[in-house]
């Protein structure tokens, strides 16, 4: 019989273990600390219990992001907001780093400045009206990072044939480190910009509320009706009356 290597008796010991997502019972998975399903979660979304938010879910939070651009569009926050993003994909990071060629790919799919911010504002904006489903922890980074990612296709490439005879193909996804990175990155030049932004929104809310209120208000006498003129007594009336 063979002897066990350290990592296979480090493996074994672990995947006795509970899943330790909370509510989880699932064994974990070789020597992490989650089950395989939280294991990917986490790879994915940078948390246990990250999940993905579609395009199609944010499309109305693009659409609110693009028309404060346009809004603000002289603003200087706004011009250098747009430019920071455009360098960004236009000269990349390092070229060591993995996020370099997620940049670069983007750049070279046409992807621009304003684009790629309004795609991660719109992220931002998600998280902050709905924090139960991206809250403010490293499911903001990476969503804010994978929706850029997600901008333009990923790269394909060919993995066989199917049994119809019809081309199967795999997407190159961004690695949790690409992510990570990218969306810290993110996070730490732009954070400034999208609280101002949220700001800006919260204020206009609170605008268009105080004007809903007003128009509510009830039509009551003691309310709105204004004091009654005092009836006009002639002089014939005074001299009837002593
Ligand atoms: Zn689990």
């Amino acid at each position: 019989m063979t002897s066990k290597t350290p990592t296979q008796t480090r493996r074994l010991a672990n995947e006795r273990l509970c899943c330790d997502a909370p509510g989880c019972m699932l064994n974990r998975n070789y020597i992490g600390r989650f089950c395989l399903k939280h294991t990917v979660a986490f790879r994915r979304h940078g948390h246990a219990a990250g999940h993905s938010v579609s395009r199609a879910t944010l499309a109305s939070y693009r659409t609110l992001f693009e028309t404060f651009l346009d809004e603000h569009h002289n603003h200087p926050a706004v011009a250098a907001a747009i430019d920071w993003m455009e360098r960004l994909l236009k000269l990349g990071t390092s070229r060591a780093s993995s996020v370099h060629s997620e940049l670069d790919r983007l750049w070279h799919g046409g992807l621009r400045g304003r684009e790629a911010l309004t795609a991660v504002g719109a992220v931002v904006l998600w998280s902050f009206y709905y924090p139960s489903d991206i809250p403010d922890d490293d499911r903001l980074t990476f969503s804010m990072a994978r929706h850029l990612t997600l901008c333009r296709s990923q790269d394909r490439q060919f993995s066989g044939i199917r049994s119809g005879g019809k081309a199967k193909h795999w997407y190159r996804q961004p690695t949790t480190k690409t992510l990570r990175e990218l969306g810290s990155l993110l996070r730490s030049t732009l954070g400034g910009f999208f609280r101002q932004v949220i700001e800006q929104l919260e204020e206009k809310d609170r605008a268009t509320l105080a004007l809903a209120d007003a128009l509510r208000t009830p039509f009551t006498t003691n309310a709105t009706a204004p004091a009654l003129a005092e009836p006009v007594r002639s002089h014939e009336q005074d001299q009837t009356n002593v």
